[in-house]
């Protein structure tokens, strides 16, 4: 669509040289209001703002341009915060181009316990699999990286909260088990609210599974290395994606069991300040290294070149 026409149209007394890349900041659309107070005025800008253009960061409160910020890998461009990534973009950005072999691409979620409540779990899951390219909230697969071959899985928030039910499980525990049969480094991205009610039980087993899964791993003396992004928490965190030999987390991620309101709430006490953040949990020695999304990628290869050169030492 026509940028340049639709701000001239909508913001008035403002004008754009370069509307691309320079979008209203909430200064100037506050200035406009101000100047113009009329609520027919309001109203109308209102309903010509065509959705999915803008974003407004939730850090710095800036509104940046979508493409701009798909461009930059979903990081604000004024001040770094991470906005969550679709899984299928965050692996395009760390493994060799068209090295990624998809694993299990196909393996789908089944109701097994004919969960009911305000939405059936079957009309949840259609409706995500019609919404998306996503079968389940985990892609797992081998890929190079760098002059590495790798066993990765990378988890999609946006499929239920990327809750581990049993496909999540399953699909993870195949990519370790192949990462550990092919002599190959295990990495996984994960960002999760937990394990997946509607599947109970059956959620709680994937962590067991996946956790012995990385035991067999790590006797074969195979490096694990999991990242921490933004939100992570519960049956996930308290499985594989604290095992790892390195964990490593992106920038100001929340991470934890339970979420700080309950912590608040049980203990009665008053949380420090950046509870739960991976800043506050690099100080205490919770995890190893705080990566920037950017640079994940060439940090992930030294680490693996570091691992690789005291394999072949110990060997
Ligand atoms: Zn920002």
């Amino acid at each position: 669509m026509d940028t340049t026409s639709f701000l001239k149209k909508t913001i008035d007394g403002v004008t754009q040289v370069e509307p691309a890349l320079t979008p209203p900041t909430t200064d100037a659309a506050e200035t406009t209001f101000a100047k113009k107070p009329k609520l027919g005025t309001r109203k109308s800008r209102k309903r010509e703002i065509p959705e999915g253009l803008w974003t407004k960061c939730p850090s710095c409160e800036a509104m940046i341009f979508d493409k701009e910020l798909d461009e930059n890998l979903k990081i604000c461009p004024k001040c770094e915060h991470h906005f969550p990534i679709g899984a299928r973009e965050r692996i395009h950005s760390l493994v060799e181009t068209c090295s990624f072999e998809e694993m299990d691409a196909a393996m789908a979620s089944v109701d097994v316990l004919g969960f009911k409540g305000v939405s059936t779990y079957k009309s949840k899951l259609d409706a995500l699999k019609k919404k998306s390219t996503l079968k389940d909230a985990v892609i797992t697969g081998i890929s190079k990286m760098g002059a590495h071959t790798v066993a990765l899985g990378v988890m999609d928030f946006g499929f239920l909260g990327g809750s581990m039910g049993s496909v999540v499980g399953e699909k993870l525990t195949r990519l370790i088990e192949r990462g550990t049969e092919g002599g190959w480094p295990v990495i996984i991205i994960s960002t999760s609210g937990g394990a997946r009610m509607y599947e109970g039980m059956f959620s709680l087993m994937q962590m067991a599974k996946t956790s012995a899964a990385l035991a067999y791993h790590a006797q074969k003396k195979l490096p694990y290395i999991s990242i921490l992004v933004n939100p992570d928490y519960a049956g996930v965190m308290a499985s594989y994606a604290s095992l790892g030999d390195l964990i490593l987390a992106e920038p100001k991620a929340m991470i934890g069991f339970a979420g700080p309101r309950v912590i608040k709430d049980t203990t009665q006490a008053e949380l420090p300040p950046g509870f739960q953040t991976s800043e506050f949990l690099l100080d205490h020695g919770l995890i190893d290294a705080i990566v920037h999304r950017k640079e994940m990628k060439a940090q992930l290869e030294k680490y693996l070149d570091y691992f690789a050169a005291g394999q072949k030492n110990v060997g």
